[in-house]
């Protein structure tokens, strides 16, 4: 059976020709899916019976199978079931006044970096366009607010999937899709240099959030926290940003993982100050207290430490804010997704 959420508006319109039937039902089709997240052809009302039956024969709205949930004051995580038998994770988290939903990219992910749950079982497979799509809609789904925010903050790094990342975006942004604007959609890289210089020319892309995780201030340190960055070095991701085109009232978000003894420094905060503060006006910086994870050796800094980070920064004029990860109770937090959940396996 082929999956819905596959499908551009334009896609399925040739599809639905080919099966003979009126381009202009895929319009509706994708109107009920999207608009109002019905996820069963027999009760899509405005078309023939005859048409939802045959597309019940065609097509599924959805492959992935929630398996479990948990719900926590300021988040709700949810585990769904690939076909393949894959484990992935999505949090829905509560802000003051909207919600936000983090979505998976990958199943596992192979940038490996130290102080990440995710890292531990290397890339297991990219996750498919309708796979990114069918975790905002199982959630919304069962969410009364609509919601507004998405960032592809979860298991894996999204530009590492670029072409089924940018599908499920062009799903997410269109009039005829889920509509958001592209102001609230961010994508959080661990700074894949190439693709993030591929983003910013892609009409598609180039209006979404950018977000980059730092994490260290010299290369030696960044290299043992993220490997990724012997290729990706520091030097060459700060000047791609520095020149990166990029919205003059809007803000590269630069995210720094304070974890205990290793990067949380007063020494290491005026270095971080040092590489900032001299595009401040290009840059804001998020820093995010380690999440602990049974898995891994680090602890988070007492939060003195972490408002002392955030004040030498602050001394230097750079925006900053501190974010406490939500969903820490249900291991739903930064760096606390895994797909190997042995206790969650169907034997
Ligand atoms: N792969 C992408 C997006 C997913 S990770 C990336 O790395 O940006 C999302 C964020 O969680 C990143 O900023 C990452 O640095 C952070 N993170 C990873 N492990 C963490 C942990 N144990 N505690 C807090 N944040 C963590
Ligand atoms: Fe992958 Fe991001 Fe985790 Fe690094 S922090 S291993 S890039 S998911």
């Amino acid at each position: 059976m082929e999956l819905l959420t596959s499908y551009t508006l334009g896609e399925l319109r040739e599809r639905f020709k080919e099966l003979g039937l009126e381009a202009y039902r895929a319009n509706q089709v994708l109107n009920w899916l999207y608009k109002k997240f019905e996820v069963d052809f027999l009760n899509m009302t405005d078309l023939p019976k005859v048409h939802r039956e045959l597309l019940s024969r065609h097509f599924r709205t959805h492959t992935l199978e929630p398996i479990h949930r948990a719900t926590a004051e300021d988040s709700v995580k949810y585990l769904f079931r690939t076909q393949d038998g894959h484990i992935i994770e999505t949090v829905l988290i509560f802000e003051r006044d909207h919600l936000t939903l983090c979505l998976s990219s990958q199943v596992g992910c192979a940038v490996g970096c130290r102080f990440c749950a995710t890292a531990k079982d290397g890339l297991l497979r990219n996750l498919t366009t309708g796979e990114i799509v069918d975790q905002y809609i199982l959630v919304q789904r069962e969410t009364p607010q609509r919601i507004r925010n998405v960032v592809f903050m979860g298991m894996g790094e999204p530009l590492a999937n670029y072409e089924g990342v940018r599908k499920a975006v062009e799903i997410m942004v269109s009039p005829w899709g889920i509509e958001l604007s592209k102001r609230r959609v961010s994508i959080s890289t661990s700074g894949l240099v190439t693709q993030i210089r591929r983003m910013a020319k892609d009409p598609l892309l180039k209006g979404l959030n950018l977000a980059v995780s730092l994490n260290a201030t010299s290369q030696h340190l960044r290299e043992f926290l993220m490997p990724i960055s012997k290729t990706n070095t520091l030097k060459e991701l700060m000047q791609t940003l520095v020149e990166l085109p990029y919205p003059s009232d809007r803000r590269i978000m630069l995210e720094y993982v304070l974890i205990k003894d290793v990067n949380d420094s007063e020494a290491q905060a005026k270095e971080l100050a040092g590489l900032v503060a001299p595009y401040r006006r290009k840059f804001k910086v998020n820093l995010i207290p380690y999440n602990p994870d049974p898995s891994l050796p680090f602890e988070r800094p007492p939060m003195e430490r972490v408002y002392a980070f955030q004040d030498v920064l602050r001394s230097y004029h750079i925006s900053t804010f501190v974010r406490l990860s939500k969903g820490l109770k249900v291991f739903g937090a930064c760096g606390q997704l895994r797909s190997k959940r042995p206790e969650l396996m169907v034997k």
